[in-house]
């Protein structure tokens, strides 16, 4: 099959299901310049161990963590929605999909304007008390880091001074998948009828199994990766190319 006709299968799939839940992996984001955190060998990783972005890392020495959040930040928040993500976000608003789920922390799927948006590992962009569950943003933590609060702490909690330490709600290595997330993920992929998985080699468990939950209530499976998958003998249509470009043709494929 043509690459042109893989991407009239695909709107054809997405216009007949109009219910398909998306599947997004770290390979959406390299064309917006987001660094994977979970793959160290480059950049700032020569200067930091990658043990700080475990859980038993931040505990003992949080000051090293924003450190390297505050070195890493300039990247982070310069990094913008790319064609891919902005698709996403519009076959919702046109109720051709239903939400996404996403392996990324970087949150670019919220701002490119999606609203249904479960995001399995947490997210860069806030920041939570490991005491009180308080909800922070990560640019008010950064410029707290920056005008030397290192670590930053928790200020109050209903009123009261409350002193625990804050930190990503992005999990780090060591820690559990966030339930609800999670629950709601698995809730997505036994009712839908198409799961299309883009830029995930589905190589990280347990959201690898997420495919499986699809597939075994009788979804059909695209894949939509530059890697070779273990799913891909089941996949219905497999697309071997860069999100971005895909999503380019399918938009003017679908005439959006
Ligand atoms: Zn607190």
């Amino acid at each position: 099959m043509t690459l042109d006709e893989q991407i009239q299968k695909l709107a054809d799939m997405i216009l007949g299901n109009r219910s398909a839940v998306v599947f997004t992996g770290a390979g959406i984001s390299t064309d917006s310049g987001i660094p994977d955190y979970r793959t160290p060998g480059s950049g700032s990783w020569e200067k930091y161990d990658s043990s700080i972005v475990s859980i038993q890392g931040f505990l003992s020495d949080p000051t090293q963590y924003f450190n390297y959040a505050l070195e890493m930040y300039p990247i982070r928040s310069s990094a913008k929605p790319n064609k891919a993500h902005l698709l996403v976000a519009k076959l919702e608003k046109e109720d051709l999909i239903k939400g996404v789920i996403t392996q990324n922390v970087d949150g670019l799927h919220l701002e490119a304007g999606s609203s249904d948006v479960h995001e399995l590992h947490g997210s860069l962009r806030r920041a939570s008390c490991l005491q009180c569950g308080q909800i922070y943003s990560m640019d008010d933590i950064i410029q707290r880091v920056q005008k030397g609060e290192n670590p930053p702490i928790c200020e109050e909690f209903e009123g009261q001074p409350c002193q625990g330490l804050i930190k990503p709600t992005a999990v780090f290595f060591g820690e559990a998948l966030p339930k609800v997330p999670w629950d709601s993920s698995v809730d997505k992929c036994k009712d839908t009828t198409l799961m299309i998985v883009v830029g995930s080699s589905l190589q990280v468990s347990p959201a690898n199994s997420l495919p499986d939950v699809a597939l075994k209530t009788g979804s059909e499976l695209v894949i939509i990766d530059l890697m070779d998958t273990p799913f891909d003998s089941r996949a219905t249509l497999l697309i071997n190319e860069r999100a971005v470009l895909v999503a380019e043709l399918l938009e003017k494929k679908m005439g959006l």
